[in-house]
């Protein structure tokens, strides 16, 4: 016991705190623990941590800041709990006070408060990728060479939007290009656009720039930034869109998020209810093509497939089946079983460059098993688990290739003239 505050805990945390029985079915879910096997490193270990410094028995100190900041926040711990505890509102209470007493404990990389700010002002960001790039050549701090290092070589030229004619019309989608998939990555956004068009989606836009959906700051402990980008997407949706149009992205991250308005604004008057409604409409991309009324038909081309499932769609969104249900029924192609392949790679967010060492140790051992399962093609659906498998890949000197589930769909993609040409083939 110090003379420090108690850790300071929203109620519906002290809740999930409450539901915790300690048996530990979470642990062998947790990367962490995989990779340290300390009790300190699990989510048990953790969630007694954050309960010790909430009653007021363990001083709010390095212990507690350390513990909490090497937890990649990757809620693997929520699907494997039998009691239903929801990790990550603790998790996400305890960081927000921890942020408040001192940034620092929760995100040592000095770098991650700007880069934050950086992502959230899309034409800035885009500018500094430029000049990251750029810089590639400079020798430059080794954090800063960490994440020049991370921006995919040579540019990304967004192939246009194809809008077939479904054969049967589908309900309104708006598909949310979200900030490090547009930056980064337009063609795998304009590629999800194509093809869930052919499927059927009546794709509808708005006007003026999207905003940042919170992801990364919930995740670090920002939860009021959270709540106001929060705010702002979901007034650009009552204001724009009819009421059943589905809200589709392509980065688990920011679909599991805005999934999660309807809790983050639980206790505002004015906003809890429409975010209650536009949580209910989001559909990852590969959920959305799945249900979507018109199938498509692809063919593969010979390639062992792995998979990086997201973790916060497979955690978060829980609609981690439908990109496995897709790869699986690729004709021509194999998915090849990998048992991580639903488990965080170590991308996390900003967890790649707050905590370098464990990201990577998380993700030698993804590579290993992609590596003894002679993975021609690791197939991801977030754009941070994109950045951080090329770079370990490359920094392996591997053959593995890397793309947006999206990209790899549209490539095996036989639109109907194609089909009809297959067909005569024979
Ligand atoms: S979080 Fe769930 S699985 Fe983990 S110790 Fe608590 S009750 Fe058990
Ligand atoms: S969020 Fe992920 S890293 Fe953190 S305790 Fe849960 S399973 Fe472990």
């Amino acid at each position: 016991m110090t003379g420090d505050a108690p850790l300071a805990l929203p109620a519906a945390a002290v809740r999930q705190l409450d539901h915790c029985n300690k048996c530990g079915f979470c642990l062998p879910a947790c990367p962490t623990y995989i990779e340290t096997g300390l009790e300190v490193h699990s989510p048990r270990g953790r969630l007694s941590l954050m309960e010790a410094a909430w009653r007021g028995e363990l001083s709010v100190g390095q212990e507690l800041a350390d513990a909490l900041s090497l937890c990649i926040g990757c809620r693997a711990c929520e699907t494997a709990c039998p009691s239903g505890v929801h990790y990550s509102t603790v998790l996400e209470g305890a960081r927000t006070d921890l942020v408040q007493r001192r940034r620092r404990w929760v995100m040592p990389a000095r770098t991650v408060p700007a880069l934050l700010r950086l992502v959230r002002r899309r034409r800035t960001f885009r500018t500094a990728i430029r000049l990251g790039r750029a810089a590639r050549r400079l020798p430059l701090p080794p954090s800063l060479a960490r994440l020049t290092a991370m921006i995919p070589a040579g540019g990304d030229s967004p192939r246009a939007v194809a809008r077939p004619r479904p054969t049967v019309p589908g309900p309104p989608v708006h598909f949310v290009e979200t900030c490090v998939m547009s930056a980064l990555f337009p063609t795998a956004n304009r590629d999800a656009m194509t093809l869930l068009s052919a499927a059927g989606a009546h794709l509808v836009s708005i006007p003026g720039p999207e905003g940042c959906c919170g992801a990364l700051e919930a995740h670090v402990g920002h939860r009021e930034m959270a709540r106001q980008l929060a705010r702002a997407q979901v007034a650009r949706w009552e204001r724009h869109l009819a009421p059943d149009t589905w809200l589709v992205a392509h980065a688990g991250g920011c679909g599991a998020m805005m999934a999660e308005y309807g809790r983050l604004l639980a206790d505002d008057d004015r906003w809890r209810e429409p975010a209650r409604h536009w949580a209910s409409q989001v559909r990852d991309f590969a959920a959305a093509l799945a249900a979507l009324p018109t199938p498509l038909t692809f063919r593969g081309t010979g390639m062992r497939v792995g998979l990086q499932n997201s973790c916060h769609l497979v955690n978060g969104l829980h609609q981690g089946e439908a990109p496995v249900r897709l790869l699986a029924d690729m004709p021509g192609d194999r998915l090849m079983p990998l048992a991580g392949q639903d488990r965080c790679c170590g991308a996390g967010g900003v967890y790649s460059v707050n905590q370098p060492s464990m990201a990577q140790q998380i993700l030698a051992r993804h590579l290993a098993e992609g590596d003894e399962a002679a993975v021609d093609i690791w197939i991801v659906n977030n754009p941070g688990c994109a950045l951080h498998l090329e770079q370990g890949i490359q920094a392996r000197g591997g053959r593995a290739r890397v793309q947006h589930l999206a990209t790899y769909l549209r490539e095996r993609w036989l639109d109907p003239g194609e089909r009809a040409a297959c067909a005569q083939e024979g």
